[in-house]
């Protein structure tokens, strides 16, 4: 959710990227393989032409360490671990793949959810989609992944726990498309599922989010609107907000994006807990978005049409200038005015010490819902309609 500057995350990535380059090709002894860590990160050849069973099977379900739903049977449902990332013991980070095969050929949708691991309304909402399918009736396929960052959802927090220098809370939403050979296990385990199981089974996809732990967002899809197979999707959605701008390259639907298949990323209220309400009008706009791409049958539901909805390209951020106590004037989704007060903040006295305002005029989008704050962070999130180029150093995520 509320983020490091654009500026500051592309010199981290600039000095990681200079990093990987002292690595050196390491023979190592006999029996193990030779790493070169300057491998590209370019999948094998046959990554979208095979499927890749490593032979093991936990808690009944077949493992594959590469997938192509083309092998799989039509008609059916298929439920599968793929074999991610080791960890430090050796074991692997397996995450859960479910598959609803169409009887009949058609578009093949991928649907992720658990890429920050406090996000549980995402992992509802595909649920609810996936359990909602009936393969004999549909024509293509959807694939979805509910626990990308496997390590993060363990302990329902945001970030995976990396061992690389000590414990190195890493944010899984800012390194794809990853790195099979890369110096974190979180770039690699983004490498694999990328290369090996959710871009050669993508026509389209859609990555579900929701905002933090301590900070809550209104229902939202975060769509480039001037793609038009892009916002033709977005606009399926009966949620009352969008946010059209292209956000930082390396969370997973630009990845999507820029591997030629039309992503976006819904934002379905707070992390941590279920909002059944909001959920419902994702799987609403989900299942709508399954239509107009004719993988099944049946009347749409509500839409954007049925709802009004606001488009916004920029994020303004209301950042604490204080510590204490916050107390909210608005709520999300009230439309605010430049100069309107939005919320105030008292020490442990009592006594107010300060009071903060909208720089602009749009909707409240985001909320610290944490009471306590220190200074820096951000308490609102307003969208806006910024004129001229994008410098919003924070969106909502
Ligand atoms: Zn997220």
């Amino acid at each position: 959710m509320p983020d490091e500057p654009k500026g500051g995350l592309a010199r981290r990535d600039f000095m990681i990227a200079s990093f990987a380059t002292v690595g050196a090709s390491v023979a190592l002894a006999a029996g193990s393989k030779e790493v070169n860590a300057q491998e590209t990160s370019a999948p094998p050849a046959d990554a979208s032409s095979g499927t890749t069973y490593t032979g093991e099977v936990i808690q009944g379900k077949k493992v594959v360490s590469a997938l192509d739903v083309n092998d799989l049977e039509p008609g059916q449902k298929h439920f599968l671990y793929f074999q991610g990332v080791q960890m430090p013991t050796g074991q692997f980070w397996y995450v859960s793949v479910m598959v609803a095969k169409g009887a009949k050929p058609g578009k093949r949708c991928v649907l992720t959810s658990g890429v920050h691991g406090d996000e549980m309304s995402s992992i509802h909402t595909v649920q609810t989609v996936m359990n909602q399918l009936d393969p004999a009736e549909m024509s293509g396929t959807v694939m979805a992944v509910t626990d990308v960052s496997r390590p993060a959802l363990e302990s329902m927090q945001r970030r995976w726990p990396n061992q690389g220098r000590g414990i190195d809370l890493v944010d899984m939403n800012r390194v794809w498309p990853g790195n099979e050979n890369d110096i974190t296990a979180p770039s690699r385990h983004a490498g694999l599922l990328f290369n090996r199981l959710l871009r050669p089974n993508a026509d389209f996809a859609i990555d579900f989010h929701t905002g933090t732990t301590g900070f809550e967002v209104a229902a939202f899809n975060i769509a480039e609107m001037d793609v038009p197979e892009i916002k033709a999707m977005a606009d399926l959605y009966p949620v009352g907000q969008i946010f059209n701008n292209p956000t930082y390259p390396s969370v997973l639907h630009n990845a999507f994006n820029a591997a030629g298949i039309p992503s976006f990323c819904p934002e379905i209220g707070a992390a941590r807990h279920l909002d059944l309400e909001m959920i419902a009008l994702f799987v609403e706009g989900t299942t709508n978005v399954l239509k107009h791409h004719g993988i099944i049958a049946g009347p749409m539901g509500r839409t954007g049409k049925d709802v009004t909805v606001f488009v916004g390209n920029s994020a303004f951020p209301i950042l604490a200038t204080e510590g204490g106590i916050v107390e909210h004037l608005v709520k999300l989704n009230d439309k605010v005015e430049a100069g309107q007060k939005v919320a105030i903040q008292r020490n442990s006295f009592g006594e107010v010490v300060a009071e903060y305002t909208s720089g602009v005029t749009g909707e409240v989008t985001g909320q610290r819902s944490d009471v306590m704050s220190e200074p820096g962070n951000p308490l609102v999130f307003i969208l806006f309609n910024q004129q001229g180029p994008d410098d919003a150093e924070t969106y909502p995520e």
